[in-house]
């Protein structure tokens, strides 16, 4: 009899299961631009996300204009939180030879601390629901999606948008190829009190990765890179990884010389994977880097990351006025999808390959030298024309 009473309640609980006309999963940078925009539209939103905010990320958190004016539409105006306007870039070798160049379209310095939570705020005030769960399976019952959590509760919505960054649980259980291969990469970032040009982005190499450094909205100095296990399991912990291979850049040791850390310890995170994804999976549209990671260096993740939240939610958005069939979205977004980013994920992934290559890199800074235009050109191809 108990069990007969539980079993019904279960049922119960799924058939009255709350249900959105989107839904989408993970509120980072992604999901909740495209929470916001969806909210802006008149659109039922829910977003799960496993996190509360504010909370730091590892990530180099500069994020290029080509997002400004959509951005700004949606009220997200970076002058507002005092995110500084970067416009000049400058790269070093592990020797300390430099390369400077202006940025063609420049971007902004946010912490993602600041930025996750405003973008929240502005979703939430525009009406979008959030929960704080973490989504543990999402599937397709014949005419709408069925989204469960670790904390037992259902949910359904007419459409998911996958915003659940690079590497979730719902990878494992979508059963993704890329989740196969070991990546060799992690990320560390940390905050520093630093003297720093406010105007500038900076890219140090270092033997087996690079290390980005820019100015946030709070006056701190973001230090974040991107380094090899194999270099990094040499020395084991971060402390001597620092002193014995980044100080090795003479930029990165006049920086960490003076700077003083601002977190009690850094933050880091492991099996970065830049192999290639599939935007859509079991219906799924998914957006950010939960469709593809941009190699760090071009600092365009962000930016795809809005840009592929604002091509899903016309596209959704679209289909509900226009009676789209569901199979038309699907291949209407993997085509957008693909046309927008593939060129620039292939473009990052041989400049990645170029620069952690010694004798190539030397020759980038020859040429870089010589021909100061090439250098933004270079930059162009690994981003988007601005959108609106
Ligand atoms: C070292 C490094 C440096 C970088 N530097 C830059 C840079 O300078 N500029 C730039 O533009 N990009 C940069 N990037 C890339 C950028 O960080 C990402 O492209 C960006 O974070 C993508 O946003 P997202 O919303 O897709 O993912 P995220 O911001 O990771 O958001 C995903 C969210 O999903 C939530 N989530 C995951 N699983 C679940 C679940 N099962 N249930 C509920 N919630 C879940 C997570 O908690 C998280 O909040 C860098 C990346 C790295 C690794």
């Amino acid at each position: 009899m108990g069990f007969f009473m539980r079993r019904n309640s279960a049922i119960l609980k799924e058939m009255t299961a709350a249900h959105y006309s989107v839904l989408i999963i993970g509120g980072g940078i992604a999901g909740s631009t495209a929470a916001l925009y969806l909210a802006t539209l008149g659109v039922k939103v829910l977003v799960i996300e496993k996190q509360q905010y504010p909370n730091h990320k590892v990530c180099g958190e500069y994020v290029s204009n080509e997002v400004l004016p959509f951005l700004s539409e949606l009220g997200i105006i970076p002058q507002k939180r005092n995110a500084p306007q970067i416009d000049t870039f400058l790269m070093t070798n592990r020797q300390g030879k430099t390369l400077n160049a202006s940025l063609p379209q420049g971007g902004f310095g946010i912490s993602r601390y600041a930025f996750d939570e405003w973008l929240y705020e502005e979703a939430s005030a525009a009406g979008t629901e959030y929960i704080f769960e973490t989504v543990t399976s999402c599937t397709f019952r014949t005419s709408y999606f069925e989204v469960k959590t670790q904390e037992s509760s259902t949910y359904h919505a007419d459409y998911v948008l996958g915003a659940f960054g690079k590497r979730s649980n719902l990878d494992q259980s979508l059963n993704r190829p890329f989740m196969k291969q070991k990546s060799p990469w992690l990320g560390v970032k940390m905050h520093y009190e630093a003297s720093f040009p406010t105007n500038q982005v900076a890219l140090h190499h270092f033997d087996g990765g690079y290390c980005g450094l820019s100015k946030t909205e709070s006056g701190s100095v973001n230090l974040c890179y991107l380094a090899s296990y194999d270099a990094f399991k040499r020395f084991g912990d971060i402390t001597a990884f620092q002193q014995n291979v980044l100080r090795q850049n003479p930029f990165l040791n006049d920086f960490l010389k003076e700077a003083k850390p601002l977190f009690e310890a850094p933050i880091t995170i492991g099996q970065i994977s830049f192999e290639a994804k599939e935007p859509v999976v079991d219906g799924i549209l998914m957006i950010g880097d939960s469709a593809g990671l941009i190699h760090p260096l071009c600092g365009n993740g962000m930016a795809m990351a809005i840009h592929a939240a604002k091509i899903a939610v016309d596209i959704v958005y679209e289909a509900s006025t226009d009676q789209m069939s569901r199979e038309a979205v699907e291949a209407q977004y993997q085509s957008r999808w693909t046309e927008t980013f593939q060129s620039r994920l292939k473009m990052g992934r041989r400049l990645q390959n170029a620069l952690l290559n010694e004798t190539v890199q030397k020759g980038i800074f020859t040429f870089g030298n010589l021909f100061p235009k090439a250098v933004p050109y270079i930059i162009s191809k690994t981003h988007g024309k601005p959108i609106a």
